[in-house]
């Protein structure tokens, strides 16, 4: 929010986020803040907004004069069966909340708009995308390299907020602007929960009451996890099969995956000795939750 200049003393006009939907757009009032010498953070998102994206947003805030926020539910990363269709929408509720977060502009494009209909170009990654999730979502991170390398060019920002909660898409992030030289500065953001422990999640909506008590197998076992590897378990296969065993006491939870890996290179490790990343993905029903922890390096 900001006060017009030119305005008598007591007469502030308060200027209204703006929601655009074309690049032109968007192009357009990057290209006015950079006149005035702004700085502009990123944060993208798929919307349905919560809390995690928030502190996004806060963070974003705090670093940078202007905060882009984009809505986009981007089709090119669901696979064949995952719930692009039914991915929860609320534009209005998520204005307020980017509004309240101190964004400037939102960016919610329809799809025509970032995928004209010759569309035939790429980003890909042939390493870290490879486990985790990308075993069971083998399309996935190419749409979303695809995506944020889209978003980046157009809003062109200093730098891109994004969710230790997708610790891989993370890590992918920062690969991709290091490999590309993309020189936007990649800031990771802490995993914020709900009061009982489960990771805020705009999926977290699909859970029935019976699946939502479930649904804290993932964090309880992020907690274990973490208890083994502080009280001095340096072996990483004894703190995934701890956690696994954890998650199989519940009977509405089929693991994807628990894994530990190394926190760069997203490749599977036996032990720990500082800097990996142990990740997991869990159906509850239908509902396919992930959650993890990093260990300091
Ligand atoms: P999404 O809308 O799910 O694509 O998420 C947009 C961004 O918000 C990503 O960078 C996510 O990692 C981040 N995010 C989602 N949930 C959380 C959370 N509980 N805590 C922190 N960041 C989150």
């Amino acid at each position: 929010m900001e006060s017009r200049q030119n305005v008598p003393a007591g007469m502030e006009i308060k200027i209204k986020m703006k929601i655009v939907e074309t690049i032109a757009e968007v192009r357009a009032q990057v290209k006015e803040w950079r006149a005035q010498g702004l700085s502009v953070g990123l944060v993208p998102t798929m919307g349905y907004l919560h809390e995690g994206h928030k502190s996004l947003m806060e963070e974003a805030r705090k670093e940078n004069d202007k905060v882009v926020v984009s809505i986009f539910v981007n089709p090119m990363q669901f696979g064949v069966g995952e719930d692009l269709e039914s991915y929860p929408r609320d534009m209005e509720r998520d204005s307020a909340l980017c509004e309240n977060a101190g964004a400037a502009l939102i960016f919610h494009p329809q799809p025509e708009e970032m995928y004209h209909k010759d569309f035939s170009s790429f980003v890909d990654m042939n390493t870290l995308t490879k486990g985790l999730c990308g075993k069971t979502r083998p399309i996935h991170f190419r749409g979303v390299c695809t995506v944020v390398s889209k978003l980046f060019n157009i809003v062109t920002p200093d730098k891109a907020f994004f969710g230790q909660k997708d610790a891989q898409q993370l890590a992918i992030i920062r690969r991709m602007v290091l490999d590309l030289s993309m020189g936007i500065e990649i800031v990771g953001c802490p995993i914020i929960r709900e009061a009982d422990g489960l990771a805020k999640s705009s999926r977290n909506t699909y859970l029935s009451a019976e699946e939502r008590k479930a649904a804290l197998v993932l964090s309880r076992a992020v907690k274990l996890g973490r208890e083994l590897v502080q009280n001095g378990e340096k072996n990483a296969d004894k703190v995934v099969d701890a956690m696994r065993a954890l998650i199989e006491q519940e009977p509405l939870a089929r693991i994807d995956y628990v894994s530990a890996v190394d926190g760069l290179t997203m490749l599977p490790v036996h032990e720990i000795n500082g800097g990996e990343l142990v990740a997991m993905a869990v159906y509850i029903g239908k509902t396919r939750l992930i959650d993890n922890f990093s260990v300091e390096g």
